[in-house]
Parts: C-alpha cells; structure tokens; sequence
C-alpha cells in the first residue's frame, strides 16, 4: 500500500471522498457483474426450459400428423370396406332375383309331367329299344353313383340318348320307383340329379349264376363241406358280373 501524506485535513477529506467515490462505483460495477451472470444464467436455462418445450412440441406434432394419417387410412380403409360390403350385398341381391327368376322357370320335364299321363310315362319306349334292359342297364349305372347320385344330362351323353328321350326315362324310372330326381340349379340352369332308390336284380345276371346248373346244388350249404363260402364257381361268376358292370359304366 502506497502511504501518503496528510499534509492538511481538507486533503485528507477530499483523498477519503475520493477513495469512497471508488468503493462506490466498484460495488456498483460488482453488482452489476454479479447481476448480469445472474440474468444469464436464467436466460439460459429459460432457453433450455423453452427448447425443451419446442422438442415436446414437434414430437406432439409428428405424433399428431401420424395419427391423422392412421385415421386417414383408417377411414380410407372403412369407406372401402363399406364399398365392398355394398357391392357384395348388390351381387347377392342381383343372384338372390336370379334364383328366383330361375326357381319360377318350369322344367321341361315338369311340363312332360303335367302333359303325360302316369301310364304314358310308365310305358315310354324308345325305337328298336329293349326298355327292360335299358331300364335296368340305367338303374345300374346310377346306382354305381351311389348317394352322389349323377347329373341326368351327363347320363344322356353317356348313353347317347336325346334329352327329350332321356327326360321321358328319367320320369319312367321314377314312377317305376327305382331312382329319385332331385331338382338342382347347375351353373345357372335347372337340371335334374338322378339318385338310386331300388337296384334292380338282373335277369342276366340271374340266368348266369353256377347254382342253378349246378351237379352239387343238393349238398351244399353255408356251414357244409359244399359251400358258397369256398365255392371257385361262385368266385369266378362274382368277378364276371363285377367286370361286367365296370364295362358298362365306362361306356
Ligand atoms: S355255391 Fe357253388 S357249390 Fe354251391 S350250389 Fe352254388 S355253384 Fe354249387
């Protein structure tokens, strides 16, 4: 410290005004350091405060703007639904007025039904025709079908009859009672599918069987040494009636 000295008290006034005017002017120069580090720092972290806010801000945004577009796609996807469901319930409308259009059509065989009488229909017979054997000839080939039973125009074809003849058999079998016509709708047409209900016994077949000509008729028996059981007679008749029945089937 640098000593001075006091040479009269009204310098000594004035070096102590001076050195008090100093004190003052660097409390105030400290204060307002301290003052501006202060309001710094308070920016600062209102800045941060603030940036974060921003951040969450953008997030809420983007989240938003993704769930706009979710709902968008949402309502996209409903309105196409909708669509469909519209145009699905149009097309069965438009199938449902079809089938009834079909269902009121009449069937040329329920015409023939109406214009026949039952004999005429149990009498049908087609030109140079055996009708017995063609009857039982048919009856076999939709009994082989079994419970599927088979579609009558397919029959026909297989058999190379006409649809009007096949039709008049058709009903002939069905008053005879050896099938059942069930009516269905195939593609867009009504036909007519023909079931087994009684498989005839056939005199042919009959006429072949070993046992009537047979020398040991009088001592066979299911439980005798002479039996159908191990008979080589029978075996091979089965086998032809069954090869029999196959051929007819694949013509
Ligand atoms: S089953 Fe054979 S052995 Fe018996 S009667 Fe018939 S053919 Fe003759």
């Amino acid at each position: 410290m640098v000593k001075k000295e006091i040479t009269s008290p009204a310098k000594l006034k004035k070096e102590l005004e001076e050195a008090k005017a100093e004190l003052v002017s660097r409390n105030k120069k400290l204060k307002l350091s301290v003052k501006t580090e202060a309001k710094k720092k308070v920016d600062k972290k209102k800045a941060e405060a603030k940036k974060k806010v921003d951040k969450k801000k953008a997030v809420a945004k983007k989240k938003a703007e993704a769930k706009k577009k979710v709902d968008k796609k949402k309502a996209e996807a409903k309105k196409k639904e909708e669509a469909k469901k519209k145009a699905e319930e149009a097309k069965k409308k438009e199938e449902e007025a079809k089938k009834k259009e079909e269902e009121a059509k009449r069937t040329y065989e329920e015409e023939l039904e109406e214009q026949l009488t039952e004999d005429e229909i149990k009498n049908f017979a087609i030109d140079k025709t055996d009708m017995d054997k063609l009857v039982n000839r048919v009856t076999e080939m939709i009994a082989s079908y079994a419970t599927n039973g088979i579609l009558q125009n397919i029959l026909w074809r297989k058999l190379k009859l006409s649809s009007r003849d096949g039709s008049r058999l058709a009903l002939k079998l069905e008053k005879l009672g050896n099938i059942t016509r069930e009516k269905i709708l195939e593609n867009g047409r009504w036909t007519y599918l023909l079931l087994i209900k009684k498989i005839p016994i056939s005199t042919i077949s009959i006429e072949n069987a070993p046992c009537l000509v047979c020398p040991v008729e009088g001592k066979c028996s299911t439980d005798g040494e002479i039996s159908p059981k191990t008979c080589v007679y029978i075996e091979d008749w089965v086998l032809a009636e069954l090869k029999t029945k196959k051929r007819h089937e694949t013509n």
